[in-house]
């Protein structure tokens, strides 16, 4: 059996650490925020290269927050991608704002730079580019269309944590970065949570003022503000995991040039030499996809499917008024997505063996 995913593995590595952290946690009664979530937040802006980082508690809440403190307001828009997981839209949304789609590019699975121009009216107020499964979207054309109308560029990071964009770290480049600190993604909590970075002060105070109700002081609430404030027990646990990621990243990078070097023509997104890629999700396409998955499940070996429909063709996004066909290759690669086993410890022999059974269905498919 290699599973999809075994988050057990990395805690076996950790155990020690976490519970120390976690009783630190229970015995001081600081469970909301306090100094294991600011910790952390120092920590955490270090890794990303930025001056500030504000805890949250989800990804979705760092979309959501980020929107509101870059002024996107009702009856902006919000240029992203359909190729993504539902939260980056969905926060568009809770902003008050529309969501408008440019499809991705076939190489990458990221933003197509080349088609975001048309896609920008004058009420477009914030680009979200998502770094989907680890690799940076092509950020220097994305920033430099974004410069030249005043657009503000907002990082969805969620599955990017340490990616680098000619030596650049995900959530560094625009004018806010959102990660998730989701259990199953690259740096994952016992629970929920997410950060927002930026090198800006003042947006960064006006994230941690959002998070918590708005408050300035103690009951002056200058705005409505959300509950968004991480645990001071996952702010604790995060902290730890941190001083581990570099490791496990390379875990995973090792993983995924065993499957370069495995999976002769079957075909797969090409990272650009100057991205590193973090693999949060080690993808191919196989037209046959349903069958191949079944036969790889048959021979024990777990996968994955992200995402099987384009955000634009879910149901609860049809309001937004796109049509099959719309986003071709949005459409076809999550027709064909195929997501191989990946977490850090994954070992050559499990790679290789991935291999050999993806090829072995995709050949007797055709045979
Ligand atoms: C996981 C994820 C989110 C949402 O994060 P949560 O912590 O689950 O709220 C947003 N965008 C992308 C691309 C994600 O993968």
């Amino acid at each position: 059996m290699i599973p999809f995913l075994d988050l057990r593995r990395q805690y076996d590595q950790v155990r020690d650490d976490i519970e120390a952290a976690v009783k630190g946690v229970l015995d001081s009664g600081q469970f909301i925020l306090g100094p294991a979530v600011q910790r952390f937040e120092g920590d955490f802006a270090r890794y990303c290269r930025t001056e500030h980082a504000v805890a949250v508690s989800s990804g979705t809440a760092a979309l959501h927050l980020a929107l509101l403190a870059a002024g996107v307001e009702p009856g902006d828009e919000v240029i992203t991608v359909p190729m993504t997981f539902v939260a980056t839209v969905a926060a568009i949304l809770y902003a008050g704002a529309r969501p408008v789609f440019v499809d991705v590019d076939e190489s990458t699975w990221t933003m197509d730079a080349a088609q975001l121009e048309t896609a920008i009216t004058p009420r477009t107020k914030a680009i979200l580019p998502v770094h989907l499964h680890g690799l940076m979207a092509d950020m220097e054309p994305i920033l430099a269309i974004a410069a030249r109308r005043g657009i503000a560029v907002i990082e969805d990071a969620a599955q990017a944590h340490g990616a680098e964009y000619r030596e650049k770290r995900a959530g560094s480049m625009g004018r806010l970065g959102c990660f998730s600190f989701y259990p199953g993604k690259n740096l994952g909590a016992c629970g929920e949570g997410g950060a927002v970075v930026t090198d800006d002060p003042a947006l960064a105070e006006r994230v941690r003022v959002l998070r918590d109700w708005g408050q300035v002081r103690k009951y002056e609430h200058l705005f409505q503000g959300f509950n968004y404030r991480m645990d001071g027990i996952q702010g604790a646990i995060l902290g730890v995991k941190l001083r581990h990621i570099e490791d496990w990243t390379e875990g995973r990078r090792r993983a995924a040039a065993g499957y370069d070097r495995n999976l002769g023509a079957i075909r797969r997104p090409s990272p650009p030499d100057h991205c590193r890629h973090v693999y949060h999700v080690y993808a191919v396409r196989v037209v046959d996809r349903d069958r191949v998955r079944a036969e790889l499940d048959q021979a024990g070996i777990g996968t994955g499917i992200h995402y099987p429909v384009p955000v634009h063709l879910q149901p609860a996004y049809a309001g937004l008024g796109y049509r099959a066909g719309d986003f071709p290759v949005s459409e076809r690669i999550a027709a064909e997505t195929l997501s191989l086993p990946m977490f850090p410890e994954l070992e050559d022999g499990q790679v290789e063996e991935v291999c050999r059974a993806v090829i072995r269905a995709v050949d007797g498919g055709e045979g």
